[in-house]
This record gives C-alpha cells, structure tokens and sequence, in this order.
C-alpha cells in the first residue's frame, strides 16, 4: 500500500509474490469513475514468464503424483474460501471491469460452482475398461496430466474463466502460469490467493501480470508449455494458434460471438422481450454470449420493437455499485469507442436507430466509459453492425417471414456461440435444436446464463472444437492413456492370432 492507501500486487511465481523483473508496474482504475485507482501491478515482460514457466515445470513432478482426490480437496477448500469472501471479490470486481454488482456476484459464483464440482472430479475422471480381442487380456484408458498449462483470460468474465481453466486442469495434476487481462488483474490476483490460501503447493499456480504481446507471446512459443488454454477475441485467437504452432501444444481457443434470439410469431412476447433485454443489455452487452441480434417474426414485429424499445429505454445506467443500475459502463475507452464507431456504422448502412445512439460522459458519467443501451432496427442480416461482434451494449433488429428464413440469419454468420428460440411450438423448438449452428442453444430463454456442468464452447469461428466446463474440460487438460496387461504368460499378437 502506498501512503493513499493504494496497493501494489505482485506476481505469483514458484510460491513467492515476486514484483516484475523490470520493476515496472501498470495502474488498474475503475471504467466508471477513472479518478478511482484500484492498485499498480506487476507489468511483466517475456522474462517473468520464462521464470514462471520454469516454476510451473519444476512443480508439475510432485504435484502429478498427489493422489487426485487430495488434489481435489484443495479444491474444495478454495471453494470454501471463495463463498466466506464472495461479497467482497465481487466489489473488486465491479470497481476494476464496471459490471453490476449483482451479476458481480454471479460471476464469483461461477468459479465457486466450478470449483466444488472439480473438486468432485476428484474422485471420477473416470476412464474405461474394455473387452480384449484376445483371451487372458485386459484393457483400459486412462486420463494422464499433460504438464505445464499457460492460460490467457480476458476481461468480460475477470474470474469465472481464469476458474474454469485453472480448476479443471489443477484437478487433472497439471500446473499452470495465467496471464489475465490487463483492465482485470485484481480479480485473478484475488482468485489466485483463495488458491494459495487453500493451500496449493509453490510452483502449481504462478501468477504473470502483464500485457498479451509480452507475457502471452513467451507462453506460447515456449517448448515446455503444453497446452495453452485461451478466451478471447477471434483476431488474437488467430495469433494465438499460429504462434502455438511450432512447438504442437494442445491450443483451446474459446473466441468471439454474434448471437441470436429468434422471436417466432406464437411466443410469449412479454417473455421474449425480458429475455432480449436482459441477454442483449446484460454485463453492458460485453458477453461472448451476449444478444447481439435479434430476428422477429414479420407477423409480431412491430408490437416486439415497440414493447422492446420501451423497456431499453428504461435502463437505468451508471456504476454498478449503486444497486438500483441495471447496466454499468463499458469496460474501457476503447471499448466505448468501438461502440461509437459502430453507432455510426449502423447509421450509415440505412438502419433505423430505435434508441440510444450516444456516449453518456457528462455529469456523473463524466469520469466513466458510459453509453446509452442501443438498439437498431430494420436491420438487414448483411449489414456490418448484425454480422460483426460489437461487444457492447448495442442490438440488431431484423424481421423475417419463416422459419427456415430465421434459421438462415442465424447461422450466416462467421461466429457459433450462442442462439435462442422463444416459441410455443414444440416442433419447431426442436428442429431449431437441430438446426442451429451453435455450441450453447436455449428454448424460451435468452443466450446467455449457462451452467457450469456441461460443456461451454462454440463452433465456427468461435472455437476450434474443444470445450471447456463440464467434464469435457477434463478433454483439454488431460491426456488419454491406452493401457493393456496381458496375463496370458504367452507371446500374443493383436489383430494376427485370432484363436
Ligand atoms: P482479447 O483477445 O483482446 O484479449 C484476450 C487475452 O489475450 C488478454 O489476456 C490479452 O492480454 C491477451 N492477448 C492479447 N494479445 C495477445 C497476443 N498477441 N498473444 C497472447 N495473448 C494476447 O479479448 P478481450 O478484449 O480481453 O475479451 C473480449 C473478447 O473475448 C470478445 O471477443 C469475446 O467474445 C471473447 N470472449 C469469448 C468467450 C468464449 O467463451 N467464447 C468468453 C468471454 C469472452
């Protein structure tokens, strides 16, 4: 803590709080009110990670052979921790990224779930046994830890993704170096030390602050990491997977989105305009899986626009500490502006402008990164502003005349995060099921508010086919092990001796 009462936080590496080998540090400040400083942290360079890489590996030998169920019941009493500390992290969290206090909450309870349910994989991470071919044989696979993990996380989701990264491959006895965010160190810092207090041994979980180019780069080319686990945008993704290239680590991309609600003429409209606003409105628009677009039935369009608009309207915005705000700012400057841009963007490209339109920087919001719920109608599926994720608090309206036409929007584009339907019809919530080219998909409800337990993950270019959450992000961090024992006391020759 400096004499202002700022604090400065460390890196985590090989068990101590080590400040960058460079000295330097960066300020962290709170979207809504810049004159807040949260804390200087570490600015790291390639060097930093390299020593923390070498931590992670001297690490992994002893922590692979701690028995997986011990492993786990340090998971467990992370989790523990994490629920006693809850209200306070997600403070933290809603001064350094600027989303609701509420959904705050939310997102420290993702990584609580997540952890009591790693810890439960603890005592699975079941294999297989088979029938041998051959007589007095036995089969089986095994999941095996892969070694060292390096994991980049990005803002939206400052602990509930470093969590659903760093548990599932601590329980399969790998050890890890993160690399958060720059706008959100203070919640991995904050997740990191539930872990360190739990009671993580030195070198599993390292801790490097810093920026992508720096920290990130030396993770990824590095030979000893093996697997890199990466969220964030599709143009970085594509950085990450070529530089990751080289070396033939395993590479999780998890990547942007540009998601749909489909509105059909029988839904419940109250219902579906809730679910709009709160799936296109929500964490300030800033979610992979927010409703970017949304596509009404030619037959309820208009009653749709104008009972939407008249509830966007009503947002109230400001910073999210104040519990009676809906949605909070934008997490950046350069994120508002992008919102800005596209403001102008969908203008120009003759779409209507419903609602919304401008940045808010004057009275309270002068200090802050603040703009107006936004909402476009008389979009046409082509226009930039309904085929490019945004990432802010801005949502595409399109009518269509039939199903097969809505089916049609939905998948033309290049993302496949997230879809929805609201509709009464079973048949058609099924063919949609179906139909759409998603990883997450929802009946009657919006496209965000998955649960930890099953896969989470997209198609296209979203994702390059692994998933995380669940137990298929033991898939990402473990390896499998094919294991025969022959019993027979005989030379036997697989797919030769048939008798
Ligand atoms: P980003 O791609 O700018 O940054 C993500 C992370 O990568 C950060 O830690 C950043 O420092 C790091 N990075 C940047 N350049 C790098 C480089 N050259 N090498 C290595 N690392 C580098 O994304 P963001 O702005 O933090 O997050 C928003 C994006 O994340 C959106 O596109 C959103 O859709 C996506 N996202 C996807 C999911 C999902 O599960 N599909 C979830 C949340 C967010």
């Amino acid at each position: 803590m400096n004499e202002l009462g700022v604090p400065t936080c460390q890196n985590l590496i090989g068990g101590e709080w080590v400040p960058a080998a460079s000295g330097e540090v960066f300020e962290n400040r709170n979207p809504a009110d810049t004159g807040d400083l949260i804390g200087y942290f570490a600015k790291s360079s390639r060097t930093d990670a390299e020593r923390a890489v070498d931590a992670a590996a001297r690490a992994f030998e002893p922590w692979r052979l701690v028995p997986a169920p011990k492993r786990a019941e340090i998971l467990f009493r992370a989790a523990q921790l994490l629920v006693e500390r809850k209200e306070r992290l997600a403070r933290d969290m809603t001064r350094e990224m600027g989303k609701v206090l509420e959904e705050a909450r939310g997102d420290v309870q993702e990584a609580i779930d997540m952890a009591f349910f790693m810890a439960g994989e603890g005592r699975r991470q079941h294999g297989q046994t088979a029938p041998s071919e051959l007589r007095d044989k036995f089969a089986m696979s095994i999941r095996q830890p892969i070694g060292v993990c390096g994991i980049i996380t990005p803002w939206n989701f400052p602990m509930a993704i470093p969590s659903w990264k760093i548990l599932p491959a601590l329980v399969c006895g790998d050890t890890v170096v993160l690399k958060p965010a720059t706008l959100t160190p203070l919640s991995a810092w904050n997740f990191v030390k539930v872990l360190e207090d739990a009671g993580l041994p030195p070198g599993v979980l390292n801790l490097v602050t810093g920026g992508g180019g720096d920290v990130g780069n030396a993770l990824l080319e590095s030979p000893v990491v093996s697997v890199v686990s990466f969220t964030g945008s599709t143009e970085v993704g594509r950085t990450v997977s070529t530089k990751a290239a080289p070396t033939f680590k395993k590479v999780h991309l998890e990547m942007g989105g540009k998601n749909i609600i489909v509105v059909m003429d029988d839904a419940d409209l109250a219902l579906a305009v809730d679910g709009c606003v709160w799936g296109g409105f929500g964490t300030t628009g800033q979610r992979c899986t927010a409703a970017s677009r949304v596509a009404v039935h030619r037959k309820v369009y208009e009653a749709f626009v104008d009972q939407y608009v008249r509830q966007v309207r009503t947002l109230k915005v400001g910073d999210g500490l104040d519990p009676s705000v809906q949605m909070g700012p934008s997490v950046s400057r350069g994120q508002v502006e992008t919102v800005m841009h596209y403001v102008g963007v969908g203008r120009a490209e003759g779409a209507t402008l419903a609602c919304g339109g401008h940045a808010l920087d004057t009275g309270a919001y002068a200090k802050g990164f603040f703009h107006e719920p936004t909402v476009f109608t008389d979009v046409h599926p082509q226009m930039r502003i309904a085929q490019e994720e945004i990432f802010g608090p801005v949502v595409s309206v399109m009518p269509f005349e039939s199903f097969e036409e809505a089916v049609a929007i939905a998948n033309g584009v290049e993302y496949g995060l997230s879809a929805s339907i609201y509709t009464r019809d079973i048949n058609l919530a099924f063919r949609a099921m179906r139909d759409l080219h998603t990883g997450l998909f929802y009946v009657n409800a919006p496209t965000i508010g998955a649960e930890i337990h099953l896969p989470f993950g997209g198609t296209k270019n979203t994702g390059n086919g692994h998933r995380e959450a669940g137990e298929a992000a033991l898939d990402v961090f473990s390896e499998w092990k094919s294991i025969y024992v022959d019993f027979s006391g005989r030379l036997q020759r697989a797919q030769i001796d048939t008798e």
